[in-house]
């Protein structure tokens, strides 16, 4: 019997995995050095969690979730995004307080019922950030400028992505213009798809994440948000813009962009790349103050943005993936016991002075150990065949000049790290 992944999830593994180890590791000293700290939460959750969280109404929640019982009958879903997570294990840890700014990030497999063979996994890959603190537009300004940064640092240049921002307003100024909208809409009702009726009856705005051509045509004429923001929302997307300004950080405003989860309001935002077409976001986050208090945490608000890790690596992956790694020292030996035995001990010594070393004890013949060697573009051999033994010594094989020579078995190492310094 002979097994296969899922469908739409996939294996990582070498030569790819060396690209996501040095994302993973770039990453981590990245958000370290500003202060922000790492959660790891369980895939699975409370279904509810998700379905409070990020709206009923959702293609997240309603098309897309993988949703089981447990044996007890309880609702489990495995996670399609970490913001609902991290704000559970946060308030559950006790890692956040009402007059603090708390910063947190998270790296990791999430998993939706996409369709594979647009292109999409069903387990896909997020690096996210989010901040908690009271609202303000600085915090805003500061998360967009790390976003910037952190592509910046992964070696895109700003020609390269666009920053696009807009304001989604808040309840008091959703209100009006969702009745202006309805009214638009239903003007318009005939010319929209079945879906987007659905979501005229319980959350309009999604209208506008609609992905059918005539609902987009809908929604190019349609009243936009960013016109319609109460005074609060207005003069806090107007700072925000400000600051963004100061920081020589470029943007577009994008009003049709609506983030199609619940729990937004406010500033949304999202980067796009010319470099993988235009209809996918690499990143998309925004701010949601309420989502904290209704999870039954302090009265914070919260602003954050997750980045898919499969788009980014084929922005960025083949730079990251061919940094050099460290030389390699193949030792090789004969086919007798002793001089196993010799060449493991060596091995034993290299290792403990942080050497990157390979061997084979299941090989007896010199020949395919060279040539193995080769195939793993190894620094040097070092050979202990029998004549080696008998003398307490070692020949070193160097593979770039090809010259081989002896040395005394105490001068091994010493050697060796000169070799590759
Ligand atoms: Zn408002
Ligand atoms: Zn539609």
């Amino acid at each position: 019997m002979k097994y296969q992944a899922i469908r739409g999830m996939s294996d990582i593994v070498p030569p790819e995995i060396t690209q996501w180890q040095a994302l993973e590791s770039v990453t981590r000293s990245f958000l370290n050095k500003r202060s922000y700290q790492e959660v790891r939460t369980p895939l699975v959750e409370y279904t509810e969690l998700f379905t409070r969280s990020i709206g009923e109404e959702t293609d997240i929640v309603f098309k897309e979730m993988y949703t089981f019982e447990d044996r007890k009958g309880r609702s489990l879903t495995l996670r399609p995004e970490m913001t609902a997570s991290v704000v559970r294990a946060v308030i559950e840890n006790n890692l956040i307080a009402q007059d603090d700014t708390a910063r947190f990030y998270y790296i990791g497999p999430m998993f939706r019922a996409e369709r594979p063979q647009a292109g999409r996994r069903r387990q896909f890959h997020q690096i996210g950030v989010e901040l908690f603190g009271k609202a303000d537009f600085f915090q805003d300004a500061e998360v967009i400028m790390l976003l910037r940064d952190f592509l910046l640092a992964l070696g895109l240049n700003e020609n390269e992505f666009a920053i696009n921002i807009n304001s989604i307003g808040c309840k008091t100024c959703r209100e009006p213009f969702n009745a202006k909208l309805t009214e638009y809409l239903r003007s318009k009702g005939s010319e929209l798809c079945g879906d987007c009726m659905r979501r005229m009856q319980t959350n309009m705005l999604r209208v506008f994440d609609c992905k059918v051509e005539a609902c987009k045509t809908v929604c190019a004429g349609s009243p936009k948000i960013t016109d319609n923001l109460c005074d609060e929302c207005n003069h806090y997307f107007a700072g925000l813009r400000r600051q963004l300004d100061d920081l020589k950080i470029k943007y577009a405003i994008v009003p049709s962009m609506v983030r199609g989860l619940d729990y937004y309001s406010g500033p949304v935002f999202e980067i796009t790349s010319s470099k993988l077409g235009a209809q996918d976001a690499i990143a998309a986050g925004g701010r949601y103050d309420g989502l904290v208090k209704s999870c039954g945490g302090p009265d914070v608000g919260g602003i954050g943005f997750a980045i898919g890790v499969e788009r980014l690596l084929q922005l960025v992956g083949t730079s990251l993936g061919s940094g050099q790694t460290d030389q390699l020292i193949y030792i090789a030996h004969s086919d007798s016991e002793s001089s196993k035995a010799r060449a493991l001990a060596l091995y034993a010594e290299l290792v403990k002075n942080d050497i990157n070393v390979f061997i084979d004890v299941a090989k007896g013949s010199l020949k395919s150990q060279l040539r193995q060697a080769n195939k793993l573009n190894a620094r040097c051999v070092l050979i202990i065949g029998d004549e080696e033994l008998d003398e307490g010594t070692v020949s070193i094989k160097d593979m770039q000049s090809g010259e081989q020579s002896s040395v005394k078995s105490a001068d091994v190492v010493n050697v060796v790290k000169k070799l590759i310094s």
